[in-house]
């Protein structure tokens, strides 16, 4: 039998594509600069800081050391690009996708199909075979259990308080910001893991590329074979114009 649609995409992914695209739609039909620069901050924190350094570089690579909390802010902003939680982003991450990159065991590698490695492993995932164990000591960071436990009535209730204070602030610099976020991980998966795309530095054992615009405006993550090769690096360009914006923002919030 099929496996039944996954509840993080019915409850998450799903209403922030329509979403999305009122949000969109207002953008063009009513432009305002006001409102390009609520969508800029709002990616910088959801999709930059949150994902691209907080979910991926600090809590799944522990690729540098910054304050508690700026960590606890970081992984708020990473829990808004509603992609799961930091833990769930992590067990993914570390548990299913390093280890066992373009192999059976990579939950979103294009062996699987491109519609699985873009969405459909996100569709059909059951999240009870999803493993921690590869979480350490997150696991036991009450922060971190507590995003997780609470992950979508944070993710909603922060967007409906926020959008009842001001909708333009919610659907500008939240739901925009979410689902470009969205896009850029999905596009990540699936073209930074297809052979014959993008270029390689360094030799790996999968298929990892390093796909140009996807590095310029996916907040390093497309400079993905430079992170494959070296994964506790924290930040990904190996030649000198291969730009990560990440560079600057670590730079901003790393202990000395
Ligand atoms: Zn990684
Ligand atoms: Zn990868």
């Amino acid at each position: 039998m099929k496996q039944p649609l996954a509840p993080h995409f019915l409850k998450i992914f799903l209403p922030i594509q329509v979403l999305a695209l009122i949000a969109w739609a207002l953008f063009f039909y009513d432009f305002r600069v006001e409102n390009l620069i609520m969508v800029l901050i709002g990616w910088i924190c959801i999709g930059g800081y949150g994902i691209a350094v907080g979910h991926h570089r600090l809590l799944s690579h522990r690729s540098f050391k910054t304050h508690p909390l700026i960590e606890k802010l970081i992984s708020y902003f990473g829990l808004l690009a509603g992609q799961g939680s930091g833990l769930f982003w992590v067990a993914v991450h570390r548990g299913a996708h390093h280890p066992y990159a373009d192999t059976e065991k990579d939950l979103h590698s294009p062996i699987h199909g491109k519609f699985n490695s873009y969405v459909g492993w996100q569709m059909r995932l059951d999240p009870r075979k999803v493993s921690f164990k590869k979480c350490g000591s997150l696991l036991s960071d009450p922060w971190h259990v507590f995003l997780h436990k609470h992950y979508i009535k944070i993710f909603w209730g922060s967007i409906l308080l926020v959008s009842l204070l001001n909708w333009r602030v919610g659907l500008f610099m939240m739901v925009i910001p979410s689902f470009i976020s969205m896009h850029t991980e999905n596009c990540v998966d699936l073209f930074c893991h297809t052979k014959g795309l993008g270029y390689r530095n360094f030799t790996t054992t999968d298929n990892s590329t390093n796909i140009w615009w996807l590095g310029y405006f996916g907040f390093g993550q497309g400079w993905h074979n430079n992170h494959h090769y070296n994964q506790n690096a924290a930040v990904y360009s190996a030649k000198w114009w291969e730009v990560d914006p990440t560079r600057l923002m670590i730079f901003l919030i790393k202990s000395r």
